[in-house]
């Protein structure tokens, strides 16, 4: 077991984390980055990614979260292969512990755990993941392009997902459990009023078929709710909307939480209302969510730390002459 202390602990490695890193790396802030149980975070698990500035070709996204590891630690910055347990931030010094009973110290730290999407948890699900199957239609919706796809939720994810596919599909699908949806009423009425999309209702899907010929998703089995009837619905994507679930376990009790439990933070800001903790990425964006505004809220967490510390050892600087009068 060891201590290992740095002026910029980041917990988490998807863009979020590692952006904070390049910025805290350059600098000076030596940052530590304890990676998690997915290191490179959420884009590790997808393929193609074309929304990404800076790649005039699809590029992979576990290839893209390489590229910025290894661009953070070109720059200076420790990675750490270990997971977050516990966390202390009384100050003001902000203590980790990792699984293995290692310690870490961050005189200031950046939240960047990220959020994950919740699966339904039905066979074909995880095998056809990047194969058809997908969580976020604002990722993936370009692909299906002139195709019929499908949204399976009733909340406002899964609204806003139906119509945001109507941009590239001309057959939306919205699949429902229930007779009704959850979502907000105003987003109800455009749904229901778009010509592009229709609602099968009382329908849970029991599996995600393959199209064995090409190894894609070619649609899927289907359980009346209130009769237990089968069916089969054929699409060339399916994107499930049930709602994410932010890493955030850490910090009930010490940090200020939505009811969906991701961690507030000032508007327009990654500050946390504890001076010197920063949240950034997925974590603190039940909105946007996307690779490229986590690298953006990780880029402002790193500034905000830098001039923190900046602040801090200027007011301690003056303390002190001050008292040598
Ligand atoms: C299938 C899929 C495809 C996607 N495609 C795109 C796309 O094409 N374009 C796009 O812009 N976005 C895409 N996204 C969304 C994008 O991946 C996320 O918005 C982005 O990764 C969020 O970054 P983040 O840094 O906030 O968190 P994440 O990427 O979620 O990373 C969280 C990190 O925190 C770590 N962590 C969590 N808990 C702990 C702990 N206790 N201790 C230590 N570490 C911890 C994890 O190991 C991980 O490294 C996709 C997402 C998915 C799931």
């Amino acid at each position: 077991m060891a201590t290992h202390t740095t002026r910029m602990l980041i917990i988490g490695s998807g863009p979020g984390g590692l952006s904070a890193a390049i910025y805290g790396a350059r600098a000076g802030m030596n940052p530590i980055v304890v990676q998690g149980l997915q290191p490179g975070g959420q884009l590790t698990i997808t393929t193609d990614v074309e929304n990404y500035p800076g790649f005039r070709e699809v590029i992979q996204g576990p290839w893209l979260m390489q590229e910025m590891q290894a661009q953070a630690e070109h720059v200076g910055t420790r990675m750490m292969w270990d997971t977050i347990v516990s966390v202390d931030l009384a100050g003001p010094v902000f203590r980790a512990v990792g699984d293995g009973g290692d310690i870490y110290e961050g005189e200031t730290l950046v939240i960047a755990t990220g959020a994950q999407a919740q699966w339904l948890g039905v066979p074909g699900e995880q095998e056809l993941s990047g194969k058809g199957v997908s969580a976020c239609a604002t990722c993936d919706g370009f692909f299906y392009r002139g195709k019929k796809v499908v949204v399976i939720g009733g909340g406002n994810t899964a609204v806003e997902e139906a119509l945001y596919l109507t941009n590239h599909s001309d057959d939306v699908t919205l699949i429902h459990r229930r007779d009704s949806l959850r979502a907000e009423k105003i987003l109800q009425d455009r749904l229901f009023a778009h010509p592009k999309v229709s609602v099968l209702w009382n329908k849970r899907v029991e599996r995600f078929l393959e199209n064995t010929a090409n190894g894609e998703l070619r649609g899927l089995a289907l359980i009346d709710t209130q009769t237990g009837a089968e069916s089969e619905i054929a699409t060339d994507g399916a994107f499930v909307a049930i709602g994410h679930a932010p890493a955030t376990a850490l910090f009930k009790g010490k940090l200020d939480m939505d009811a969906a439990g991701y961690l507030l933070v000032e508007p327009g800001t990654p500050r946390t209302k504890i001076p010197g903790v920063f949240a950034c990425g997925d974590v603190m964006d039940h909105v946007y969510r996307q690779a490229v505004t986590a690298a953006g809220t990780g880029c402002m967490a790193a500034l905000d730390a830098e001039r923190y510390l900046a602040a801090k050892e200027f007011a301690g600087k003056a303390a002190s002459e001050a008292a040598l009068g």
